[in-house]
């Protein structure tokens, strides 16, 4: 008989490209099918096989989440001209994990794996901080201009039912620029479920800031959407959990971000989000050690690491030199997913190894045995850098002693 931990719904899995493809086998060999019986319904997004089925895998991959609820996927190219060439690709095919965004009407949320041996730059920081961005509109869809000369710029809506408005932006005296964006009631409604839901969730307050007092009817509206949203439907069960939801100016929020101990999900708009998360991911370490995972307001998830495919280690892995890169959060974006289906699934067994998985990691680079990456931030002691295989391997050996207790 099968002593392995049984599943019941698949996870859907999406493969992808370069080192992170290696690593994914590595991870699925070593820590996951000894102990688990893993089912899952497997999506090649690989580059070469998004070019041959003309990237429909991509939004097959999508669908099936849609259905599903739970995804785990590997890193992947998004192409440029150069990996056009590289793959000799029909297209230049968008970025899968816009696709997958799009198709879940998802937000992102980002959060660091903290260990004791790394500190974070900010002193006070104990706890993971969480980003949750705003993936939708704003200047990644904006319209601009390069004003060339003299002239009046206005800002021109004509609505469908006769509701009407222009007014003059600026009347230029010389060249400059000018910009037009936008955002939409439905995302930001969305964006507000997603966070409200996710702290429920992981048990934390929820932050969200905007620039509501410079943008008094762009910013404001998305305060406001949060707060009617709250009020209507989140109150009672954050108070019922001992949870805040607070709001305030981006400026007072970067302040108290700085000197809290972290612990908390911060909400940003899309601009803010991408550049606070480098920020935040910089400042605790390393970029390999964060976790993604994408959530949809009607409670889909795909997990995934936040980072990319690490190319350069690719190109010297084919030339079969020894590589060292680091599997922390393709790891935990497996134990992430595994965690999640058992929770929906109710098997206890399968949310327990999931639990593990991550102690199992944690003791090993408590033990000093880490990927290179991660040896040179280390304040104490004497870690050891090893191989990916081999680090691999360590987790493997605690994980079994933590499974046969
Ligand atoms: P990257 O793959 O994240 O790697 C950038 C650098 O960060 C690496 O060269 C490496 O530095 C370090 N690094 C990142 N992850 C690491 C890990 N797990 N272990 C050790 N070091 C790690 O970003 P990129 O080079 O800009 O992008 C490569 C490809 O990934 C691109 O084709 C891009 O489109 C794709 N990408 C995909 C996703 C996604 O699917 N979510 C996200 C971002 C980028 P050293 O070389 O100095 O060791
Ligand atoms: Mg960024």
């Amino acid at each position: 008989m099968d002593k392995r931990i049984q599943m019941t719904t698949p996870l859907v899995e999406m493969d992808g490209d370069e080192m992170t493809r290696i690593i994914w086998q590595m991870i699925k060999d070593e820590l996951l099918t000894p102990f688990v019986d893993l089912k899952t319904e497997y999506y090649d997004l690989g580059l070469q096989k998004r070019d041959e089925t003309g990237d429909r895998i991509t939004v097959e991959a999508g669908e099936a989440i849609k259905r599903l609820g739970v995804g785990v996927k590997c890193a992947t190219i998004t192409p440029n001209k150069q990996r056009v060439e590289e793959y000799q690709l029909h297209e230049m095919w968008k970025s899968p994990n816009g696709t997958i965004r799009a198709i879940l009407d998802g937000t992102v949320f980002r959060a660091p794996i903290v260990i004791d041996s790394i500190k974070p730059v900010v002193k006070n920081w104990k706890k993971p901080i969480t980003i949750a961005r705003h993936a939708y509109g704003d200047v990644y869809k904006g319209t601009e201009y390069r004003v060339p000369e003299k002239g009046k710029a206005e800002l021109v809506f004509t609505g469908e039912n006769g509701a009407s408005f222009r007014e003059t932006v600026y009347d230029f005296e010389c060249p400059g620029v000018l910009q037009g964006m936008y955002n939409k009631d439905s995302s930001i409604r969305s964006f507000a479920h997603a966070c409200f839901q996710y702290a429920l969730e992981t048990r934390q307050d929820l932050w969200f800031s905007t620039k509501d007092t410079i943008s008094k009817k762009y910013d404001q509206t998305f305060k406001l959407i949060f707060e009617e949203i709250y009020e209507a439907e989140y109150r009672a069960r954050f108070e019922a959990l001992g949870l805040t939801y607070f709001y305030t100016l981006i400026d007072d929020a970067v302040a108290r971000v700085i000197r809290s101990e972290g612990g908390y999900i911060w909400a940003c708009k899309n601009y803010d989000g991408d550049v606070m998360s480098d920020m935040v991911s910089t400042a605790f370490g390393s970029l390999a050690m964060m976790t993604s995972v994408l959530c949809s307001p009607d409670g889909k998830f795909e997990y995934e690491a936040a980072h990319g495919t690490v190319t350069r280690h690719y190109y010297r892995y084919l030339k079969g030199e020894e590589t060292s890169t680091n599997p922390m959060a393709t790891i935990y974006a497996w134990s992430g997913a595994l965690k999640k289906r058992g929770e929906l699934d109710g098997l206890p067994e399968l949310v327990s190894f999931g639990e593990k998985l991550e102690e199992a990691c944690i003791d090993t680079l408590n033990e000093g045995i880490m990927t290179r990456d991660l040896v040179g931030l280390v304040e104490e002691g004497t870690p050891r850098a090893v191989n990916t295989l081999e680090f691999i391997r360590q987790i493997r050996g605690r994980l079994e002693r933590k499974l046969e207790a």
